[in-house]
């Protein structure tokens, strides 16, 4: 059943892809969070390499067990105290939202004497249960987060609120597109905007029509979550 669901979502992220009009490259993560790690060895063996966990326990406790050629990402809020136990684990953190908790990442990379990939996650819908900068902040906050040495900007995130109005998904999509174009036009040191993390199982299709390089994909991969776990 995995195996077969990622085919199909493959096939759609191509298609996607065909029609996007920036000609870009899309990865897929498959998003794993609250299924246990023999669906991951399943979509392992299916040849998917990059997953996505929002807890930090979870995502430790399956990077114990599972692959080491596994690429994990933490897609979800990230507490600062938690920082040390991710720092050196992940591929890319995508949910970075305060200079605070970038400074932490950095400390710990610091004590580590590795290097972060981060994203900067952008609150477009400006929804109040949601994490990341207004977009009115990333540029100025960009700019600081840029100077830590071992913490690197590679591009932006951002959470579309959970709706059907394709028209209102493009607009937040674009959004997010316009600004990483914006922001790549400043030329900040140590700061790429190669990674545009956007769209999820319900949105994807548009998300990569209007740019998206990272689709973050649980359900319509692993099937509807258990919340209860
Ligand atoms: C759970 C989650 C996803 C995946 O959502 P689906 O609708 O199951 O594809 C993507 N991004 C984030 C940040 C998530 O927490």
């Amino acid at each position: 059943m995995i195996k077969e669901n990622l085919e199909q979502v493959n096939l759609k992220i191509a298609d996607a892809a065909k029609n996007s009009p920036y000609g870009q490259d899309v990865t897929l993560i498959a998003v794993s969070k609250t299924k246990p790690a023999s669906c991951i060895e399943e979509a392992y063996a299916a040849g998917q390499r990059d997953f996505g966990e929002n807890k930090v326990q979870e995502l430790c406790d399956k990077y114990e067990v599972l692959p080491k050629d596994i690429r994990w990402h933490l897609i979800g809020h990230l507490q600062t105290n938690k920082v040390k136990y991710v720092v050196g684990k992940t591929c890319l953190i995508h949910s970075v939202d305060s200079l605070h908790l970038a400074e932490e990442i950095e400390r710990q990379a610091g004590k580590k004497g590795c290097d972060v990939d981060i994203l900067i996650q952008v609150n477009i819908s400006h929804e109040e249960s949601k994490s990341g900068f207004d977009s009115s902040e990333v540029t100025g906050m960009i700019r600081q987060i840029a100077k830590l040495e071992h913490v690197h900007i590679r591009g932006l995130m951002t959470i579309a609120p959970l709706t059907d109005d394709k028209k209102l998904l493009r607009n937040i999509f674009r959004e997010l597109k316009n600004l990483s174009i914006d922001i790549d036009e400043l030329n900040i040191d140590n700061t790429e905007m190669s990674v545009l993390s956007m769209g999820m199982s319900g949105d994807f299709y548009e998300a990569i029509e209007e740019g998206s390089t990272m689709v973050r994909i649980g359900t319509a991969i692993f099937g509807e979550r258990n919340y209860n776990i």
